[in-house]
């Protein structure tokens, strides 16, 4: 009953996230209006404004016109739905929870931005930022500080170091600047162990996706592929199984 409880609650805090997936990167107020058909422009009713229920009841199609409503919007509801059951049941309806739950709420957001137009808006990354500050805050010692600034600066740096030797080798811009700053944020929530946990699922996931793309002829050969969701999938693994993949690690280099 929690779990549905808490889900629900995730289910409606992505139709807000889906708002801002739309608008943000349009310069739009996420505010008001409310929710409007991109098509025709007329208001979404209440009743189909409910997440999941909405989408299911409208089959995927404005009710007004009858335009294609994109699927991404189901999958954002659920998503959020699942990830802040989740989060609560491994941090507890705590202060702690809250804190990473607002930075899966934003890295959700930063990777359907980047996703569909390959880049990520600063005011997400200094969203990033200052829940950040108020998490330091909250177990403020200068040992935390001092495990946070290595990780910020293993993540960025090592990203740094790819950018700069990606367009040294391939004459390509693999990795854009917010792919960077992603990472100096990201890293200094994970401290410089669960930085390296997820730099490398970011590219062990980025690889078998770029991989299976050429494959399948989806991809063309040095296209340019978004990175910010990698990083943010890289990212929610370490928040989740980070600290398991690390004991595994530690008994077979022990063993
Ligand atoms: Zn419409």
């Amino acid at each position: 009953m929690m779990i549905f409880i808490l889900f629900l609650f995730g289910a409606v805090m992505g139709s807000f996230l889906n708002v801002c997936i739309y608008r943000i990167p349009r310069e739009m107020s996420v505010v008001k209006p409310g929710s409007r058909c991109p098509a025709c422009q007329k208001p979404v009713r209440t009743v189909h404004n409910l997440p999941i229920v909405g989408y299911l009841m409208l089959r995927g199609k404005c009710a007004a016109c009858g335009a294609a409503i994109s699927l991404r919007y189901l999958v954002v509801e659920l998503l959020t739905g699942l990830l802040t059951a989740a989060t609560f049941l491994k941090f507890g309806t705590t202060l702690e929870g809250a804190i990473w739950l607002a930075l899966v709420f934003l890295l959700i957001v930063i990777s359907f931005i980047d996703a569909e137009h390959l880049f990520i808006p600063d005011s997400l990354l200094i969203g990033c930022a200052v829940v950040w500050i108020v998490s330091i805050i909250s177990i403020w010692s200068p040992e935390t500080l001092k495990v946070a600034l290595l990780g910020a600066a293993a993540f960025g740096g090592f990203l740094l170091t790819a950018k700069v030797l990606g367009r040294l080798f391939f004459r390509k811009e693999a990795l854009g600047l917010g792919d960077v700053k992603l990472g100096v944020v990201l890293g200094a929530f994970l401290g410089w162990e669960l930085t390296v946990v997820s730099l490398y699922a970011a590219f062990l996931l980025a690889a078998l996706v770029g991989g299976a793309g050429l494959i399948s002829k989806k991809v063309r050969f040095g296209q340019m592929l978004p990175f910010g969701p990698f990083l943010a999938l890289g990212g929610i693994i370490a928040i989740f199984w980070g600290d398991w993949v690390i004991a595994q690690f530690v008994r077979w280099m022990l063993s």
